[in-house]
Formats: C-alpha cells, structure tokens, sequence
C-alpha cells in the first residue's frame, strides 16, 4: 500500500504535534518534530554564542551541527538528539523558545534543516509538522492541514502544557511569546507560514481530540483511497 506525506502546518500552539502523533499513531506512519530542529539548532547558537549577523559564523556553526530522531524508552516518540546529546528537554525552555524564531530565519539554517527533513520523508509513510512543510519541504504532499485556534485558546494549552513541566511562567509572557513567533514566523523572508492554497483549515478551538482526528482521518482515508487507484 503507498504511504503518503502527511504535512501539518500553523500558527504556534495549535496542537499540531497533538494531532501529527495521533495520526502517525493511527497509521503506523513516523512522525517527525520539525520544530524541534529548530529549537535544537538554537540551542547549539545559544551555546556557542552565534552572531546572528555573521554568514560565516552562522556556516561554520552549522557544519558543527547533527542532529537525530532516536525513539524514546517507551518507543511511544521519538527525541531529538545534538550532537548525540538529548537535548528533548532543554528545546522546551522559555529561553529557547524566546530565540528560535529568529534563529529559523535564517536562510543558511532553513537550507540545512529543510534538506534533512525532505530527505527524511522522502519514502512517504511520515507526518510532520512546522510551518512550511505543505509549501516548501513537501509540497507535493498528498495530504496538507492547516492549525488554528484562538489565540486565547492556545495561550491556555501552552501554559498548561509548561506548567505541567514545572516551567514556572504567567499566562502574559506566553500570550506575548507564542505572538511574537507567529509576528516572526508569517514575515520572514525565507519560507515564512502560510497556509498552502490546498491544505484543508482546522480550527480545534472547539474540538475535541477525538474530533480532530476525525475531521483529519475522512481526509486522509480519501487520500489514501486515491493513492491506491
Ligand atoms: O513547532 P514549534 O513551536 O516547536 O517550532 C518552534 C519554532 O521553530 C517556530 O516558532 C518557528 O520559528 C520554527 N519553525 C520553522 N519552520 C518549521 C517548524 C518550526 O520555522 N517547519
């Protein structure tokens, strides 16, 4: 049976990865943190001091860099290694997430991520989720969703979501964080999120799990119903 690309895209906090690892789980497809690259990469910057402003620094700090899905202990996920350090944890914090926009502007940074991820999926059979994957990494995906939801909505989640990791933070600094990326994310000049004009919308303000799998399943069964002709 041919296995699709499934792409996901959207504004921050709008549980993409939620619904990618759903489905994923669902078709025995692999999915594929795309945003964690990029928080991944950041933090090696962040480590290494990195102009952001310096082509050069910014290759050289590159070729430094692998990175590597390995499926965690419970094989439920994968988590992403630096360097062969997992660093699943340390991508989380306030203070990556504070810098990771700016870093995934960079065109030397997109090119390095973007080809590991085309190159990753290139055999179907994936999910992955970020912001320009239905337009720029696979834009010959069978199947392209694209996230929304209030911004009130997913202020909520995200701080639930770090407090849980006992991230100690107020609701402000995550309304004005998740805004701030989405300012970066949708202006930048290099493959900046928009929707693909073929990718079906979700709006989950409303939703629950189980419906948001549903909604995205009916399109994936025709999909894959297509594939098979
Ligand atoms: O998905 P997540 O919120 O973890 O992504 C972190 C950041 O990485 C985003 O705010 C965005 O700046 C960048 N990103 C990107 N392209 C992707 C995925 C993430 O620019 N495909």
């Amino acid at each position: 049976m041919k296995k699709l690309k499934i792409a996901i895209d959207g504004w921050s906090s709008c549980g993409k990865s939620t619904l990618a690892k759903q489905i994923a789980k669902h078709l025995g497809y692999t999915y594929i943190d795309s945003g964690a690259m990029y928080r991944a990469i950041t933090l090696f910057f962040m480590r290494n001091n990195i102009d952001l402003t310096d082509a050069s620094t910014i290759e050289n700090a590159i070729s430094q860099i692998s990175l590597r899905f390995i499926p965690s202990a419970n094989a439920q996920t994968s988590e992403i290694y630096l360097n062969d350090e997992n660093v699943e944890m340390q991508i989380r914090s306030m203070a990556v997430a504070d810098e990771v926009s700016k870093v995934a502007a960079l065109k030397q940074v997109r090119d390095f991520a973007v080809s590991q991820q085309q190159e990753m999926g290139k055999h179907g059979g994936v999910v992955m989720d970020g912001r320009d994957i239905g337009t720029v990494v696979f834009p010959d995906a069978e199947v392209k969703l694209f996230m929304t939801a209030s911004p009130e909505i997913r202020t909520k989640r995200r701080y639930l979501e770090m407090a849980e990791k006992g991230i100690e933070i107020t609701m402000e600094e995550v309304m004005e964080n998740l805004k701030k990326r989405d300012h970066i994310d949708s202006t930048r000049m290099f493959s900046p999120l928009t929707q693909a004009t073929d990718a079906l919308v979700i709006d989950n303000s409303n939703l629950t799990m189980e419906e948001q799998l549903d909604v995205a399943m009916k399109l994936i069964q025709e999909k894959i119903n297509l594939a098979q002709d």
